[in-house]
């Protein structure tokens, strides 16, 4: 970096990676969790009328308190979990990444911290850090499982962090693995004057019987629950997020965010998709059957998968991570290296694009394979 630049750019700030997942042009993509399904010509006629009728007024500023996009929203929720969610607990933004970010701005902060139970999805930390407020790397394991976060592990942690923010992800990502509610209940309780963020981006993939901690947020002012448009609703491309919580709390976020920042555009895309969700959604059963197919062959095939609640599995057995990325990628499948030791992480796509991943799994030489000790024993180990 030129020095005159590194010399101004703030101190915490150098010397830091930024996000980076590769965007390669590979025939079958299973890398950043994308819903693999195009969406549907129903579905692309809606959105295109909606942003027709949108070009003619874009002289203008959007509605800056996206009100149709938020009852839209809140109907949606109400829907999809039983809660009777109302349109001013609703926020939206560019993608729940700005979701994030609008309440890191508000709640964190300088001399503020936030601690988030690791692995986690990569940009809980990133973003963070961008206000400048300090992350704190706790772990997940238990006796049960690496990956798993119980209550007690998860508040000993806040006791001794004392966080200002708490993130919790379910399902996870990398792991896949949904909370029990027992969790965000005994953190909220362990943390009663800090924001607790539940990110459940994937809801919509997990097994029956998972319930959404929406049906937690009646009488927890600092209980947040995001989710996106990015995974079941296949609109990556359209860059929708949001969250419900508290109508104060939703109040305070207008403090950070930047007058109409969510476009006119983008509004009618969120809008027309979600009138037509059980076109859009009729995809999720597709995709959990992938994902039940990738954990039963990779077990099959001798690479232990984690089980998952997501649009993805996390699975191991591999001697070395990097190597099976490369080996995986020169058959034309890009999957992801999240820097777990001995695990990758692939996306369920459509039938063909399992189908090929599973191939090339099976068709790896054994050199791939790690005859080492079990496997998440070692993955624990190297992360003490
Ligand atoms: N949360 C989690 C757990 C994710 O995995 C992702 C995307 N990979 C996001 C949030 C952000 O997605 P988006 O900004 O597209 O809504």
């Amino acid at each position: 970096m030129n020095e005159a630049i590194e010399n101004l750019l703030r101190a915490d700030l150098r010397g830091r990676t930024p996000y980076g997942a590769p965007q390669l042009d590979v025939p079958v993509r299973l890398n950043t969790n994308e819903n693999s399904y195009a969406v549907p010509d129903d579905v692309v006629a809606a959105i295109t009328a909606a942003v027709t009728e949108t070009a003619r007024h874009l002289n203008r500023y959007p509605d800056r308190e996206f009100t149709e996009l938020r009852e839209a929203l809140a109907a949606y929720l109400r829907s999809q979990t039983g809660v009777g969610i109302a349109p001013e607990q609703v926020w939206a933004g560019n993608g729940s990444n700005e979701v994030l970010l609008h309440l890191v701005q508000a709640f964190g902060g300088v001399g503020r911290t936030a601690l988030g139970f690791t692995p986690a999805y990569s940009m809980h930390p990133i973003i963070t850090r961008t206000t400048g407020t300090t992350w704190v790397d706790g772990l997940r394991g238990t006796p049960s499982g690496v990956f798993d976060l119980d209550a007690g592990l998860a508040v000993r942690q806040v006791r001794a962090t004392q966080p200002d923010i708490v993130f919790v992800c379910s399902p996870n990502n990398p792991t896949g693995t949904a909370l029990t509610l027992d969790v965000v209940e005994a953190v909220v309780e362990a943390a009663p004057t800090s924001l607790v963020v539940v990110d459940e981006a994937y809801a919509e993939f997990a097994r029956p019987g998972t319930p959404s901690a929406m049906t937690l947020l009646e009488g927890r002012p600092l209980l947040v629950v995001t989710r996106t448009m990015s995974k079941a609703f296949a609109l990556a491309g359209a860059r929708v997020g949001y969250l419900a919580a508290d109508p104060d709390l939703v109040d305070a976020l207008r403090l950070v965010r930047m007058p109409y920042h969510l476009s006119d555009p983008t509004q009618a895309v969120a809008l027309a998709a979600i009138r037509h969700d059980a076109s859009l959604l009729v995809t999720v059963e597709a995709i959990k059957g992938e994902r039940d197919r990738i954990v039963a062959e990779l077990a099959g095939l001798g690479y232990p998968p984690v089980p998952s609640d997501a649009n993805f599995v996390l699975y191991g057995g591999l001697a070395d991570a990097r190597e099976t990325w490369q080996a995986l990628l020169d058959r034309g499948v890009l999957v992801r290296d999240v820097g777990i030791p001995h695990h990758l992480r692939v996306t369920a796509g459509t039938p063909e694009e399992t189908s090929t991943f599973l191939r090339a799994m099976a068709d790896l030489p054994d050199s791939h394979r790690q005859h080492a000790r079990d496997t998440h024993q070692q993955a624990l180990e190297a992360r003490a």
